[in-house]
């Protein structure tokens, strides 16, 4: 039987390598819905190729070839076996809770879901029964290690280091929105590349990994290793530790999550050599030179709004760095201006979530233009 899915994000990075995933899966797979911003040409162009049944964009009126359903539609059609939620920022938290409502399985690539509102969604897909399986790396790598989470002493979440982990504090004060983009190892979506380059992306990561494997901030480790083949690993109680490796491409995850608990070749152009590789280098990471990783780690720490607080100041700033409005470290004085200043609220709502995510953003933006 072919497996039903959802792609919302069809356009972005993850959603198009995904769709690659699909196209080499083709009796595997049927697709339900995809879902696009604005770019409605290759979302027509999906559609011709693929066939789903319902499609949307911001301009729903200009799709071609499918029914026109909302997100909210989409999630909540128990047709899907499970939704790959490919969008980034907050807009994809809504539908992830209706997906998970109406007991649909979701391979998350969302960062915000996690970081806004994981108190809500992990034990709510935990009462309805449905898979969180990760996309990103980092997260697929653990949960591909992990067989009985009580065992586990310790995450070990790696990181690439981004463009900038050879360079002073000095060159990243002074780096160009076209630096910062021109990340060493993976090929990514412009926001996460930036935060990449800040090291906030990790300190995300380490917030999504507290949520999904329920482990204490003081049991997930990050250390620097700059070839992006472990991509993550973990300690058991035992001294044993087992990672994941494989080359740096993100169609080896995505189609992990998507195939969950099957693997097929798929997407696998050639085999793994270690002695191509030849070394593998790990070390700790900057934390003066990366302000943004000890800024999420407090923040998670903090736990309620505080994570929501962080997400929505890191990402209006990142907005305005890749307008070439600010400099690469008023990204982290605003964030760390915004953190100062929040009080920080204990289990809000998913309201509550949203409307501190819009006061955070204008109060950043404020901050920015001063
Ligand atoms: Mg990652």
């Amino acid at each position: 039987m072919r497996k039903k899915i959802s792609i919302l994000g069809s356009t972005g990075s993850i959603g198009r390598q995904a769709l690659e995933v699909i196209e080499k899966l083709q009796d595997k797979f049927e697709i339900i819905g995809l879902t696009a911003g604005s770019n409605i040409d290759l979302l027509n162009e999906q559609i011709r190729k693929f066939k789903p049944k319902y499609a949307f964009a911001s301009k729903p009126e200009l799709i071609e070839g499918a029914k026109v359903a909302a997100l909210e539609e989409i999630c909540s059609n128990k047709e899907n076996d499970i939704i790959l939620v490919a969008v980034s920022g907050k807009i994809g938290l809504r539908p992830t809770i209706t997906a998970i409502n109406n007991g649909i399985d979701i391979a998350l690539a969302n960062k915000e879901t996690l970081v806004m509102a994981g108190d809500i969604v992990m034990p709510l897909a935990g009462k309805q029964g449905v898979n969180i399986i990760p996309v990103d790396s980092e997260h697929c790598a653990i949960h591909q290690c992990i067989k009985d989470i009580t065992q586990v002493d310790k995450l070990i979440i790696t990181a690439s280091g981004g463009p900038f982990l050879r360079k002073s504090v000095e060159d990243m004060k002074n780096a160009t929105v076209e630096q910062t983009l021109a990340h060493p190892r993976w090929n990514m979506g412009k926001k996460i590349t930036v935060d990449s380059a800040t090291l906030m992306n990790k300190g995300l990561e380490v917030i999504e990994a507290h949520h999904l494997f329920g482990m204490d901030y003081d049991d997930i480790e990050v250390v620097v290793h700059p070839q992006s083949i472990v991509h993550s690993a973990i300690e058991y109680v035992d001294g044993s530790v087992i990672a994941q490796l494989g080359l740096p491409s993100m169609h080896i995850p995505i189609q992990y999550a998507i195939t969950y608990p099957e693997r097929f070749e798929g997407i696998k152009s050639r085999s793994f050599s270690f002695s191509e590789i030849a070394r593998l280098d790990f070390e700790e990471p900057d934390w003066d030179k990366f302000k943004a990783l000890k800024m999420a780690y407090n923040a998670g720490r903090e736990g309620g709004s505080a994570t929501v607080c962080l997400n929505a100041a890191n990402e209006e700033a990142v907005f305005d760095f890749l307008a070439g409005k600010i400099k690469l470290f008023d990204i982290i004085s605003a964030v760390e201006t915004m953190m100062e200043r929040h009080t920080v609220i204990k289990n809000p709502s998913i309201d509550e979530i949203f409307e501190i995510d819009c006061e955070i953003r204008a109060k950043t933006r404020e901050f920015l233009r001063i």
